[in-house]
């Protein structure tokens, strides 16, 4: 059977209609001590595990003088993408890898079946430390291989309206980041000294996130400020933003993850026994997660039940 169409399947027209957007659901992020830097933890949530492969944010700072200092830890199953505002960070891994980070610049470490690193402030670096840590799921694909590292000091800038956003991961207004993406991702870093309205095209197979690290971002009525999460749900082709003087921020996206994800301490992983294999293998000191030299202390696996 087929037609007619009704008033009752959909209006005949348009006129009047808002368009249907998803709702704009704000998290309270959680703060958090670690290494020496209180941080503010976006991701995860209980209501919300992940943006796309996105299942780890952490807001560092903006700290004045402290100095955050993470001993060798391991990882497995996800990159970590850190991104610095402000002040600089030492990057030591089981790769061999010893990179200071600095604003502007981006670092992603692949860790597959495993890899350890530690995050030092140089001894040397005083003043503000104002940054973002995130982590991103692996997919079934890469996330048994080997572990790597790349660093990128030379990422696309693009204008919109008076907001500068540089490109992290994935693409945006037509600029592709050179940053490795397992799966269909976007990160972006925000940043407007003065007020700018802009409207970013966004892809609407992707769900998308803002977390603000400084200033405010409004997303129609809701306006966004540091220490909380917003998440702006699937299926919107384009973002409408009134950016406050002084902000920064980051806009996360991707394709809803392809499964549910065991979380726990550094690891991302499916299933509770690769998790208690990944702990009972850092503290026997398993070939696994290699060696980091570091002059700070390696980090012992809290006790997994
Ligand atoms: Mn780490």
């Amino acid at each position: 059977m087929s037609g007619p169409v009704t008033p009752s399947d959909a209006p005949a027209d348009d006129r009047g209609e808002p368009p249907h957007l998803p709702e704009v659901e704000r998290l309270e992020s959680r703060t958090v001590e670690l290494g020496g830097v209180t941080v503010r933890r976006a991701l995860p949530k209980r209501q919300r595990r992940t943006i796309g492969a996105w299942c780890f944010v952490d807001h560092l700072g903006p700290t004045e003088g402290a100095s955050m200092q993470v001993g060798p830890h391991p990882h497995i199953g996800l990159h970590t993408v850190t991104w610095l505002l402000e002040g600089e960070a030492l990057h030591l891994d089981s790769l061999g890898s010893e990179r200071p980070l600095r604003p502007g610049q981006l670092n992603l470490m692949t860790a597959g079946n495993g890899v350890s690193h530690a995050e030092e402030t140089p001894p040397s670096v005083r003043g503000r430390q104002h940054g973002a840590q995130l982590w991103v799921a692996q997919p079934e694909t890469t996330r048994h291989d080997t572990p790597a590292f790349e660093h990128h000091s030379e990422l696309p800038h693009v204008a919109s309206g008076g907001l500068d956003a540089t490109v992290l991961v994935g693409e945006l207004l037509g600029h592709r980041s050179p940053a490795r993406a397992d799966t269909a991702l976007l990160g972006a870093a925000l940043s407007s000294r003065f007020t700018a309205d802009t409207v970013l095209p966004l892809d609407p197979g992707f769900e998308h996130g803002i977390v603000v690290l400084s200033g405010a971002i409004s997303v129609g009525a809701d306006r966004i400020v540091p220490g909380e999460l917003a998440y702006l749900g699937l299926g919107r082709d384009e973002l409408a933003l009134a950016v406050e003087p002084g902000t920064e921020a980051l806009l996360l996206g991707g394709e809803p993850f392809e499964a549910p994800l065991m979380m726990w301490w550094n690891f991302v992983a499916r299933h509770r026994d690769e998790v208690r294999t990944a702990n009972a293998d850092w503290d026997a000191g398993h070939e696994r997660f290699g060696t980091v030299t570091s002059r700070l202390a390696r980090i012992a696996a809290p006790t997994f039940v």
